[in-house]
């Protein structure tokens, strides 16, 4: 039976010479754990210890290694880091961007309210707004809800906000 990672002979992007890979995977060369040379190649994580991003390069290699805890072969990018760039700087601009973008994850399209936690991609909506809107029969919030709403749409709407702490007396 053939060696499934064979040592190979091949032209690299690092280095001008030959360099012995182990085969390629999806046409990129594949190298194994300390075969990859730690001054020119890096993988994203590596990168970004360095103070760098990738930058739109393609990677031009991968790193295969075993996960022990996963019980399977995984593959890594590595980047050239030559080609690399610096990380951008966060402004107050792009970080009220961010901002932005997180609390739109937790704001309820139907209702507008802002919960503490991300609401499901599909829909963005609460669990209130789900129940008042019917739930569908496979929904899970048949095994937290009991019985039917207390509140119609409109008494919903009536109820004071959530007491702040200002309000504990
Ligand atoms: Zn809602």
């Amino acid at each position: 039976m053939a060696r499934r990672y064979p040592w190979v002979l091949a032209a690299v992007a690092w280095s001008e010479d030959l360099e012995f890979i182990r085969g390629r995977w999806h046409g990129k060369p594949l190298l194994s754990h300390n075969t990859a040379p730690r001054n020119l190649l890096a993988t994203r994580r590596q990168l970004r210890a360095l103070g760098k991003r990738p930058g739109g390069q393609d990677p031009v290699a991968f790193l295969y290694f075993r996960c022990r805890k996963a019980a399977k072969i995984v593959h890594a990018n590595l980047y050239l880091i030559a080609d690399a760039k610096p990380v951008r700087p966060m402004t107050p601009a792009r970080a009220a961007a961010l901002e932005r973008a997180m609390a739109a994850r937790r704001t309820c399209r139907e209702c507008g309210e802002r919960g503490w936690a991300e609401l499901p991609r599909a829909h963005r909506t609460c669990e209130a707004c789900l129940y008042r809107a019917g739930l569908a029969p496979d929904s899970y919030l048949h095994d937290y809800v009991i019985g039917e709403p207390t509140f119609d749409a409109a008494g919903h709407a009536a109820l004071p906000t959530s007491p702040s702490r200002t309000d504990v007396s």
